[in-house]
């Protein structure tokens, strides 16, 4: 069996979604999906000639070769590594229909066959706390078990509400990473808000997005910690571990990072420092469901969970989901659609959420079909569906 051609449809939901097929000689393809990013999919494109007339099944070889023959694009972190993980979803999709396997079986079977999933819900419909408990508590209606909110993009106490460019800037005194006192009340209202609103069982998260200085980290998330958050996800910048460390080292309130990390190697630090209690690999970012495994197994070393972040559209969602099913150590995976109604009609049979759980069969591959019709529907205005070119 060999490559004869590798192709890519962006589909527009709440982000672009670069679907990535690899088409073989016998007439079996696979399904994958790179997350988001500027040049994806021509960067899918370029990685093509290094994959034609290849062995499809052999993965791990093949991820190799990209890695070095794109190097001078960039290949040990960002949108190249994102490219080849569409890729290489792609060709574990392919190697479980050629022996009509689920892709969870490649990677040392299931530990559990459903898999637990959070819904983002941005926030509030306004900066009052009561409206992120109502917000919370219609999506916990709509039968989620798990939440997170942004807690740091519409808070009333900002110092600096005159750029309405973009949401994120609206933010105190946007360079010096300060929480005020008000601002930092307020916080903890929305937090208390939500947790009144939903009760104890529901796992309830908070993303702060690389915002604030060590200390108001730290004391915000001590005094978070009556409300039993599952975590609270990237307080200080990402750059720095032995700031990440301190932070993490001084609250009961577990902090999560990693969205922003690629490949093995970018989360080698984080997880030997255990600067972080739990991970969040980007799985259709970061290099792909084999490399996701590898830093599951590298953070299990250390007993920490990993919680995937994840924008997909069902196809890496789930892709995602099947090797999440392989991983001892994994806690919940994001769904970040909420807002898209479509989402999940994408795929033949319709949303594979259900009831915050993605319930994984033994179809072969990823197990997902797309519904050429609505995901063309979506198709972005200018580029191929498919086609030979992005
Ligand atoms: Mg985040």
């Amino acid at each position: 069996m060999k490559i004869i051609n590798v192709r890519t449809a962006i589909i527009e939901g709440n982000f672009p979604w670069v679907l990535v097929k690899v088409d073989t000689d016998l007439g079996i393809s696979g399904l994958g999906e790179a997350y988001w990013g500027a040049g994806v999919a021509e960067l899918v494109h370029q990685a093509k000639p290094i994959l034609l007339g290849e062995d499809p099944t052999n993965i791990a070889r093949l991820v190799e070769i990209m890695i070095r023959c794109l190097s001078g694009e960039g290949s040990q972190a960002g949108a190249t590594v994102t490219a080849i993980s569409g890729i290489e979803i792609a060709l574990w999709d392919l190697l479980g229909r050629v022996h009509k396997m689920p892709i969870s079986t490649f990677f040392g079977g299931r530990f559990r066959d459903r898999i637990r999933i959070y819904a983002d819900c941005h926030a509030g419909e306004t900066p009052d706390p009561l409206d992120y408990g109502r917000k919370a508590r219609e999506v916990v209606a709509e039968g989620f078990t798990a939440i997170k909110f942004d807690l740091d993009t519409q808070n009333p106490y900002t110092l600096d509400i005159t750029d309405d460019s973009h949401p994120r800037r609206r933010w105190f005194e946007p360079f010096n990473r300060i929480i005020g006192s008000r601002e930092m009340a307020w916080m903890v209202d929305v937090v208390r808000c939500v947790r009144e609103a939903v009760g104890p069982d529901i796992w309830v998260a908070m993303d702060m997005h690389w915002k604030f200085n060590v200390n108001d980290a730290i004391k915000l998330a001590q005094a978070l910690e009556p409300f039993d958050l599952i975590w609270l996800e990237d307080p200080v910048p990402p750059e720095n571990i032995e700031a990440q460390r301190h932070v993490t080292h001084s609250t009961k309130t577990p902090i999560c990072t990693g969205e922003n990390l690629y490949r093995k190697h970018g989360f080698r630090e984080l997880i030997e420092k255990q600067a972080a209690r739990i991970i969040a690999p980007d799985i259709p970012k970061m290099g792909g469901l084999a490399e996701a495994k590898k830093v599951a197994d590298h953070a299990d070393l250390y007993y920490i969970p990993i919680a995937p972040h994840n924008v997909a559209s069902p196809i890496g969602t789930v892709a995602g989901a099947q090797v999440c099913a392989a991983m001892n150590n994994f806690l919940v995976m994001e769904y970040h659609a909420l807002d898209v109604p479509w989402w999940g009609d994408m795929v033949v049979g319709g949303q594979p959420i259900i009831d915050s759980y993605i319930h994984l069969n033994d179809k072969p591959g990823h197990g997902l079909e797309l519904n050429d019709d609505v995901a063309r529907a979506h198709v972005r205005p200018g580029t191929s569906y498919f086609g030979d070119e992005p």
